[in-house]
């Protein structure tokens, strides 16, 4: 069934799910509203035992095994993060940064990345609790088949969230081992637990896109169809910069996502979240139903920077508009 047509049911959460939420807004732990800048406090994707939204989190996990199909999958994602890394050679040799940014870029798109960009570790990126030594992130974006990605919110969807992250992280690894033969530190990094980095900000950085109304990244090649993973290293590289098109101006003037969101829960105008005026997403009205739909995902298909083709041509317009308005 297409997401199209499932939007029109109304939604209850499932008691069963309700009953494990804390007393604590997700929001609240997002840091909605707050005025002064703060590192991000982790919410879910990290060890259940330290998340406030621990239960919930895990019963997200629980509801895959009704899905055989699904279970498999994680399972074969489980070993190829568990793929132990190539050894730090002894010796390390000097690479211009030049150089050494060129031969990682290569090895992304040749390991299955599209997207690939650069950019020196910020501390406000850093999620709240951790320790972070690696000046430079890698960030690769593994592109997604939108067709089966607009089966959300059925399963299927997941399925292809599953194999993006695997082919995030055989993308990233590579790499990683690459600069750990040249005698530097490396780690890949790749979903679907979030580690030390909140990813977002650093892609962004790294001229991946612009910041969508849904909340997730907007490219203006493949929209918002695809997945990120990382490498970080102390290996010193090239920075890449920011890209701005448009998008968010063209989210200024679309409602596709808050229409199609099941729960509404896309605010329709930005907010103050840390000391940051953003688009944002509604985490306690977003999760329920994304955790009882193997995740959701409807938002991020049915944004028309991601039927592919479009985002080349719409993120032209909106230049050439920009130029216009001078
Ligand atoms: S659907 Fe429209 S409003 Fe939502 S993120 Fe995409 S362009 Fe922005
Ligand atoms: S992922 Fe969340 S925000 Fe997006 S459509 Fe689903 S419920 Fe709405």
């Amino acid at each position: 069934m297409k997401n199209q047509e499932k939007i029109s049911h109304p939604f209850t959460p499932n008691p069963e799910q309700m009953a494990l939420w804390p007393e604590i807004s997700g929001n609240t732990i997002n840091g909605l509203g707050e005025e002064k800048d703060r590192r991000p406090s982790p919410i879910l994707w990290h060890d259940s035992d330290t998340l406030e939204h621990g239960a919930v989190q895990n019963w997200f996990w629980g509801q895959g095994s009704k899905e055989p199909e699904l279970m498999a999958m994680r399972g074969r994602r489980q070993k190829v993060i568990d793929q132990a890394s190539a050894p730090q050679a002894s010796i390390q040799r000097t690479i211009s940064p030049e150089e050494a940014s060129q031969k990682i870029k290569q090895i992304a798109l040749q390991s299955g990345a599209q997207l690939v960009g650069i950019v020196p570790t910020q501390a406000e990126w850093i999620f709240e609790g951790y320790e972070f030594d690696y000046p430079w992130i890698i960030v690769l974006g593994v592109v997604m088949d939108h067709e089966q990605l607009s089966t959300a919110p059925e399963v299927t969807a997941a399925y292809e969230v599953v194999d993006k992250y695997i082919q995030g992280w055989v993308a990233a690894r590579p790499v990683a081992d690459w600069i750990l033969s040249q005698g530097w530190r490396a780690k890949a990094s790749g979903g679907p637990m979030a580690g030390p980095v909140n990813i977002i900000p650093p892609a962004l950085e790294a001229g991946f896109g612009e910041l969508g109304k849904h909340g997730s990244i907007i490219n203006r090649e493949y929209g918002s169809s695809f997945r990120i993973s990382a490498v970080f290293t102390d290996l010193p590289l090239q920075a890449d910069t920011a890209d701005a098109f448009g998008a968010d101006e063209f989210c200024a003037q679309c409602q596709i996502c808050t229409k199609a969101c099941p729960v509404e829960a896309i605010l329709d105008h930005k907010v103050i979240v840390r000391g940051k005026e953003k688009w944002y997403v509604d985490f306690d009205r977003c999760f329920p139903y994304f955790a009882e739909t193997y995740g959701c995902g409807i938002c991020i298909a049915v944004c028309p920077w991601s039927t592919p083709g479009r985002a080349p041509r719409m993120a032209e317009k909106m230049t050439r508009k920009f130029l216009a308005d001078g």
